[in-house]
């Protein structure tokens, strides 16, 4: 043991009991674990918190705490809900981009002429714009049109 005081009871300039809360967590070779979460949530809630736990949870608590501790610092206005937020928006990203996927896969196993041909323009489509899915039939019109020139010319 390193001069026989955890880092809290360093950092309170207290005797460190033998059976100290804070001790299995707070070792003294890492003052700053200790100061950063006394700094946030304060030593005595802290020490409250760790007591009602069982014990095989303490030590996640006290890395939580940590963690919370050094966001809270790092960003004083969102703390970790910051970075929560964060991870929330490239989910929502994610999913998006699945959902247009699964679309477009739907999309094209659901073609009706499932020819040479119209694979062709289902390839140069996954090139295009993937959240059209009305290119295709925009295509097949387009080219259609294109078979029979003459008709627009009927109307002139
Ligand atoms: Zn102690």
């Amino acid at each position: 043991m390193n001069s026989g005081r955890c880092a809290a009871c360093k950092y309170l300039r207290r005797r460190c009991p033998k059976d100290c809360i804070f001790s299995p967590y707070f070792p003294p070779t890492n003052p700053q674990r200790f100061s950063c979460v006394h700094r946030i949530f304060g030593a005595s809630n802290v020490g409250k918190m760790l007591q009602q736990l069982p014990e095989h949870l303490r030590e996640e608590a006290a890395d939580t705490l940590y963690y919370e501790a050094q966001c809270r610092i790092e960003n004083p206005v969102y703390g970790c809900v910051g970075i929560i937020t964060q991870l929330h928006e490239q989910i929502n990203d994610a999913e998006r981009e699945l959902a247009r996927a699964q679309a477009q896969i739907a999309f094209h196993q659901h073609s009706p002429h499932p020819q040479p041909q119209q694979q062709v323009q289902v390839e140069v489509s996954e090139s295009a714009d993937i959240t059209d899915s009305s290119w295709l039939e925009q295509n097949e019109f387009d080219s259609s049109a294109l078979l029979s020139p003459l008709d627009s010319t009927w109307f002139f």
